[in-house]
């Protein structure tokens, strides 16, 4: 007996699945299939994070539909993933922000631009918040720094905090007793593993989309997502250190480091969530969890906001638009930090933890890579 109607028909697909083998060679999922003769609850769970729904199974499989026995692993772990995300949410009475995920997200996307735009208005003379500002500090003559740095950097460790415990109860879930030495040589093997996306690729063939023909888009789509996001992340904290350990303000030169990774890493985070959102909407449903569609676009809709908002402020910084662009994009920029841990990002940190875990066991068989 498993806790939802969902795991049943997973334990049901993966004992099918440990009979044929077919599959073997197409992914991390089945090799770790084939270490367990019984799923438990977190060991479906396990293997629902470890899947990376490129659809080749499905595609491949003697069995599936119209075949009685049925058998879809990337739907039913799709929606086994979804369902997981909302279970190790910290704290629980936050689970329920998974259902309807994409309006919930809009809504609080809404209301954060909203406060910062009205904030703006109400603390800035309307000359001042419509006035050129340049130079260093200037961003600051609307909002200081300060209040900015308090703000956002409590809803990013809110958010790091909310992940934390989110990842601890998936590691205790799958079996991984908590706060135990991870060994360098799994968690290389992992990141390496998440960097490449290498189980996102349908067993070498590419990833399979609206048809049977296999290519390599969501996986091309998926690392400008990533290393934009990541080259985003990296402006910021060097953007930081100028400012406490130089003394430097915002906002920098075109040529300044913060600038340059910040640019490089906005056009990655709007051409890879646009590809994206448009690989997602010619996805066959056969393979996808539909009624879930909305925390997929809303999750690649906040990122390309906050891009789109980020590359216009530093477009039109030296105009009167900076003042409202600033508001906007720390609008958009708030309502991601906050609901990073309650949205699709969560699919990166539980993925990754599974992939550590698959190492750990390859490497505990002696299996070199
Ligand atoms: S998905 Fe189908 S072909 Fe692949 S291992 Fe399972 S039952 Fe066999
Ligand atoms: S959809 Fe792809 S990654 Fe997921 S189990 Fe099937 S082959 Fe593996």
């Amino acid at each position: 007996m498993h806790g939802t109607k969902i795991l049943e028909e997973a334990d049901r697909l993966m004992t099918v699945c440990n009979s044929c083998r077919y599959c073997e060679g197409l992914c991390a999922v089945f090799p770790a299939m084939e270490m367990r003769r019984s799923f438990s609850d977190g060991d479906l769970n396990y293997l629902a994070n470890l899947c990376h729904a490129c659809g080749a199974c499905y595609i491949d499989c003697q069995f599936s539909p119209p075949h009685e026995f049925n058998v879809n692993v990337p739907k039913t772990f799709a929606v086994a993933r979804a369902e997981s995300y909302a279970a190790y949410a910290w704290p629980r009475a936050c689970a329920g922000l998974f259902a309807r995920n994409g309006l919930v997200i809009s809504l609080i996307a809404a209301a954060s631009v909203a406060i910062f735009i009205l904030g703006f208005a109400a603390f800035n003379d309307p000359q001042v918040l419509l006035g050129v500002h340049t130079g260093a500090g200037a961003f600051y003559r609307l909002m200081p720094h300060n209040a900015m740095a308090a703000l956002f950097g409590v809803a990013f460790l809110y958010a790091i905090v909310a992940l934390v415990m989110g990842v601890r109860a998936f590691w205790r879930d799958i079996g991984e007793p908590v706060g135990m030495k991870l060994d360098a040589k799994s968690l290389w093997q992992a990141i390496r593993d998440a960097g490449e996306l290498r189980y996102l690729d349908g067993g070498g063939v590419g990833c399979f989309n609206e048809d049977d023909r296999p290519t390599d888009r969501r996986k091309l789509y998926h690392h400008l997502t990533f290393y934009g996001f990541a080259l985003c992340f990296a402006a910021t904290c060097v953007a930081t250190l100028y400012h406490y350990l130089l003394a430097r303000e915002a906002p920098y030169a075109w040529w300044d480091l913060p600038v340059v990774l910040g640019t490089l890493g906005g056009i990655g985070l709007l051409i890879g969530p646009a590809g994206l959102l448009a690989e997602r909407w010619k996805r066959d449903s056969v393979l996808v969890d539909e009624p879930r569609m909305g925390m997929d676009v809303a999750f690649i809709v906040m990122l390309f906001l906050t891009s789109l908002t980020g590359m216009a402020l530093l477009l039109l910084r030296e105009s009167a638009a900076m003042g409202p662009l600033l508001a906007l994009h720390l609008g958009v920029v708030f309502a991601l930090f906050v609901t990073l841990p309650y949205g699709k990002f969560v699919h990166g940190i539980y993925r990754f933890a599974a992939l550590v875990r698959y190492a750990r066991e390859r490497q505990m068989l002696g299996h070199v890579e």
